[in-house]
């Protein structure tokens, strides 16, 4: 093996671990401002694995949670998701918190370009820390979508549309 591949190996390997780490990271950060989201995963455990996807993907810039790891998977592709899709929520698993996980992802990774990064995660944490206030579960994943119009709407200065409005309504999102 060349010098090179190798350091590219290492390089890759790094990367792996570092995706792994701010998930669960985001995992923990997400619970401790939110304590009462760790006894909610049935409701919210679709959310929290799409916001630990995206932060992850956010701070490494790669769409991809845990490129290269697919293969030792058995997986066809060479990642475990990708939130460059185009999923619908819909046609996700309801049983699978990772299949609708990455419907929610997909939408706010989308989006990020358009709104700025700094802005897109501002926009996205204040809605989870929101979710705080709601007193039902029941309804709470369609909170979250309607905190992040509302917050856009703030950010933006319009009274309709944006880039997660849309995504939100073309995903089949609960909203
Ligand atoms: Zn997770």
């Amino acid at each position: 093996m060349s010098q090179q591949s190798s350091l590219t190996k290492s390089a890759h390997s790094v990367r792996q671990v570092l995706t792994a780490y701010i998930h669960e990271y985001t995992h923990h950060a997400l619970v401790k401002v939110f304590p009462r989201s760790a006894n909610m995963m049935e409701q919210l455990g679709e959310l929290h694995e799409g916001l630990a996807d995206y932060f992850s993907a956010r701070f490494l810039e790669s769409p991809l949670h845990g490129e290269g790891v697919g293969r030792y998977l058995g997986l066809k592709t060479s990642y475990i998701r990708s939130l460059a899709n185009e999923d619908k929520y819909s046609a996700a698993s309801p049983d699978d918190a990772f299949s609708r996980s990455v419907v929610w992802s997909g939408a706010l990774w989308s989006c990020r370009g358009k709104l700025g990064q700094a802005v897109a995660d501002g926009i996205v944490l204040q809605a989870w820390l929101e979710l705080r206030e709601h007193p039902q579960s029941k309804t709470i994943l369609r909170t979250f979508a309607s905190n992040l119009v509302k917050h856009e709407r703030t950010v933006a200065r319009t009274s309709s549309g944006g880039c997660l409005a849309d995504q939100i309504a073309k995903r089949e999102l609960p909203r």
